[in-house]
Order: C-alpha cells, then structure tokens, then sequence
C-alpha cells in the first residue's frame, strides 16, 4: 500500500512508518517537525511540511497515487489546551479540515485517524466500550471529537471512509531499541520514571494517592506503541477491503496503577525509584480501561505485547540510548 503518514515523524507515527516500511510498503510522511524528530524517519520518504498549507497537500497528493492517509499530526497536552485552546482547535481541527478537503479533491478517500480515550471524558463505566457517552473534559479531546464528527459527516456527504483508533495509554518503545518516545516537553509517567532510573531526574511525582482505587493511585490502560501501529495496518486493510467506517479502543483491557508502573520500572531497571508524593492532576479520572473486544473481532488485533513489564523494558532500552547518544537532550529536558 502506498500511505501518506502525516506526523509521520512523531512517537507513533515514525513506529508506524518502520512498521509500513519493514512490511514491505510505500509510506510518505509530511511532518512539520513542531514536535516530531527528523531522524525518526528515513530521508528518503520524509517531506517537511505544514497541515495549514493547502498548496503543499495538493501538490503532495496529486504527486502520485495514495491508497490511504494516516493522520497522526496533532497537539496532545491535555494542561496546555485548557490555557491556549485555540492552538487545538486551529492545529487539530482546522488542519485537518485542510487535509480532508485536499483528499477529496484528489479522490483519495481512505483515512485512518488518531483518536484517544479523552474522547469519553469522565467514565460511567469500565472498561470503556465504543458507545459509552462522549463527554470530553478538555479542548484537547473536544478536539479530536469534533474532527471524529466531520469525518462522519464527510463520508456521509463525500463519501469518505475512515477508521477512528482511540488510543489509551500509548507506551513502549520499538522492540529493536531505536526508536521511542521523545516528547518536548515530556509529561507521561512512563518515559518521567525512566528518566529517574537512568539518573536524569531526581525522583517521579505521584499526582494523587486519594483516589478510589485499590493503592489510590490513578488507573491506566497502557498499550504497546507497535500494538498500536499494528491496528493502523489492520485498519487500512479492512478498508482497502471495502469495510464500512468504523470507531476502535485500543487498549489491552488491563489497568495498572501510577504505583504500579512505578514497581514494574523498579523490576525491570533493578533500582529504587525515588517518588515525590503531589496532588492530583487536573482532569485526571481514576479509571481508564478499554475494552476492545470490537477491534479484535472486527480488525482481528491481537496486542502482542500487553504485559507492563514488556512495555517497560522497551522504553527502558530506549531510554538509555537516548540519554546515551543525546546526552544534551537528557539534560535539557
Ligand atoms: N502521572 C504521575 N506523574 C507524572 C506523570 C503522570 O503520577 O509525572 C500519572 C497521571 O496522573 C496519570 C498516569 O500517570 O494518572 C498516566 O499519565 P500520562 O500523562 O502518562 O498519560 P494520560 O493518562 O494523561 O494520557
């Protein structure tokens, strides 16, 4: 398949441009480098370029054939949408609407998109289903919502078929150690207690240790990156095989605690983990499990990575690497 990845120079979109490139197909990835990394991806398909730039998606998409598109170019920190909400609405939804309309115009109607549990808000239940109501708590999810929305109307109007994969706690890192999660600047608890055990920081806060689980630490759902790129794949295939358009979880089914993630680090770095007791995180539920029967039915996704230790031990190897080869970066982040 030839596949426009755009932010294909993110985390998990350059885990999905190895992963096409490794089997065998053609991506071409358009990043405007905000906040991907330019050797995160091979010279040779990269393009250096802006979702707000309509001239530049025309040319792009009429310099060859597409079979499909892949977006995930996006803004993701939950805290800075709140204080600058414009920047989402305009970098996440505005852009794409940019996107949407130079692959119509070009006949290219297959998309798979970036979506996220943020969607669903606040849970009434879990694990978390596709129907569970959508109540976003923050104009970062509101954002993706939204864009979850045109594309339904745009394949209602203009035909466009599309798949919304709605990440939960993507993590890990590629399993040959050269590719990870590198983000400026880093907030997720992962990569923050990796960065403790190398020596980099020194200790991990806990926000909140009063909620309503079994240690009081928040609950998360943590997936695999090469699992999640795997259900990209599948997810283009079923619509090369004309599926219908269609709205995916993705997560493994299986919550692990703040403090748990913390002990499976300990495991699997043989170290002590320094922690900082803090208060909650704004916006932080207690609880987010997927469950993802519908994705494993309907695409066949199978993770095959689901145990937290796995999960840790690739970012681990990642993480030491990086500080490694980019001891300035370490140090500044
Ligand atoms: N977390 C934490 N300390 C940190 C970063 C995150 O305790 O330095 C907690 C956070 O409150 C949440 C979980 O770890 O309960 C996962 O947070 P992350 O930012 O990795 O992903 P999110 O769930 O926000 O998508």
């Amino acid at each position: 398949m030839r596949i426009l990845v755009v932010g294909g120079a993110g985390y998990i979109g350059s885990h999905m441009t190895k992963l096409l490139l490794d089997e065998g197909h053609e991506p071409m990835v358009v990043d405007n480098l905000s906040s991907g990394h330019r050797d995160a991806v091979p010279r040779h398909v990269f393009l250096n370029g802006d979702l707000r730039h309509r001239v530049l998606l025309d040319s792009v998409l009429s310099s060859r054939h597409f079979d499909g598109v892949m977006h995930f170019a996006s803004c993701i920190q939950v805290g800075e949408s709140m204080t600058d909400p414009g920047k989402y609405y305009w970098n996440n939804v505005a852009n794409t609407l940019n996107l949407l309309d130079a692959m119509m115009m070009r006949g290219v109607t297959r998309l798979i998109f970036s979506s996220t549990a943020a969607i669903y808000g606040e849970p009434r239940y879990v694990p978390i289903d596709e129907e569970h109501p959508k109540a976003p708590l923050n104009p970062y999810g509101r954002s993706k919502w939204m864009v979850e929305q045109v594309l339904a109307d745009y394949e209602r109007a203009y035909g466009l078929r599309h798949v919304c994969l709605r990440y939960f706690n993507a993590a890990g890192a590629h399993p040959s150690g050269t590719l990870g999660e590198r983000h400026r600047p880093e907030t997720h608890l992962i990569p923050l207690v990796l960065r403790v055990a190398s020596g980099n920081a020194p200790a991990v806060k806990i926000f909140g240790t009063d909620y309503d689980t079994p240690d009081g630490t928040c609950i998360r759902d943590y997936v695999h990156v090469t699992d999640l790129c795997r259900a990209h794949l599948l997810a283009m295939e079923y619509l090369m095989g004309d599926g219908a358009s269609r709205a995916y979880n993705l997560g493994n089914g299986n919550g692990f605690s703040v403090k748990q993630v913390i002990d499976a680090a300990s495991r699997v770095t043989a170290g002590t983990i320094a922690v900082s007791i803090a208060g909650r995180r704004e916006g932080d539920p207690a609880r987010l499990v997927a469950d993802s029967a519908l994705a494993r039915r309907e695409l066949g996704w199978q993770p095959q990575y689901p145990g937290i230790d796995t999960i840790v031990a690739h970012a681990w190897v990642w993480e030491q690497r990086a500080s490694r080869l980019q001891p300035a970066y370490a140090a500044a982040r």
